[in-house]
């Protein structure tokens, strides 16, 4: 489905170029889950954003190519990357607060979603709002829809996110530390929500987080990540069990 090959970003700044990201090469198959980890700052989310053209007006990829089904997008037209964003590539941003939209209530966000993509008309879009939200495992569904995101707490925001995500239906869903700021019997259910409706629409993940026992535990694959390259990638055992470099045996000794 993904295939990255040596693909380098770059951010301009004011004290000059910063190498985010160097000779990445990935491969991601439909259904699959593959886990992208590594500390603050390895390029992670450059990665991602890469991958969904959405990095930020100073970064661009320098180098390289990024096949989703066959289709080269590096440099492709932002009209082709609008389309696929709408309807192939879906994402769970990083920071739930600044990626929601503070004063459209969750139901209308994920309206505009369903409607954009043809997934619900003007009659049944209110129902198949609910559903969506009831999907992604929040209760009260219908009361939650009239709600505000400050409204939400920062689990309930997180599993908004997912259904947004979603409701496209994507082929691919990028998630960008979906359960970082959360306690960790949350982040269980939610990943386990995730899991459950990926799984149902046999959508492949790309699942970023830092936390290589996470990445482990719920993908088949891991990809680790240092100082924007990648270090070792194998099947998620044999990284957590077997790892060859010297610094993803540090990250195994230091997980907990
Ligand atoms: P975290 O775990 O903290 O989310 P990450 O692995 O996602 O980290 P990235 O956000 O991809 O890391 O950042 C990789 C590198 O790119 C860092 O050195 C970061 O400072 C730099 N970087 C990211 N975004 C920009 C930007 N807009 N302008 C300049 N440099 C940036
Ligand atoms: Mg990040």
């Amino acid at each position: 489905l993904l295939q990255v090959r040596d693909v380098a970003v770059e951010f301009q700044t004011l004290e000059g170029p910063v190498h985010a990201v160097q000779a990445v090469d990935l491969d991601l198959a439909a259904g699959e889950t593959l886990a992208i980890v590594g500390e603050s700052g390895s390029g992670k989310s450059t990665t991602a954003m890469a991958t969904i053209g959405l990095l930020p007006g100073n970064g661009r990829v320098t180098r390289g190519s990024i096949l989703f089904e066959g289709q080269d997008l590096v440099g492709a037209p932002e009209s082709v990357m609008r389309t696929i964003r709408g309807g192939s590539i879906g994402l769970v941003p990083q920071d739930p607060m600044s990626n929601l939209n503070p004063v459209s209530k969750i139901g209308t966000q994920i309206a505009e979603t369903l409607l954009a993509h043809g997934l619900a008309t003007r009659k049944d879009v209110d129902r198949k709002v609910i559903e969506t939200l009831a999907a992604a495992g929040l209760p009260n569904a219908e009361e939650r829809a009239k709600q505000y995101p400050h409204e939400f707490s920062g689990g309930m925001r997180q599993r908004a996110l997912i259904a947004i995500g979603l409701a496209c239906n994507p082929k691919l869903l990028i998630a960008d530390e979906p359960t970082s700021a959360l306690d960790v019997t949350v982040q269980k259910t939610i990943l386990d929500q995730l899991e459950r409706m990926t799984g149902e629409l046999g959508t492949a993940v790309m699942l970023i987080t830092h936390d290589l026992g996470l990445a482990a535990e719920r993908a088949s694959r891991v990809v680790v990540m240092n100082r924007g390259r990648i270090v070792e990638q194998g099947p998620a055992r044999q990284i957590l069990e077997d790892p060859q470099q010297p610094y993803t045996q540090a990250l195994v000794k230091a997980a907990p």
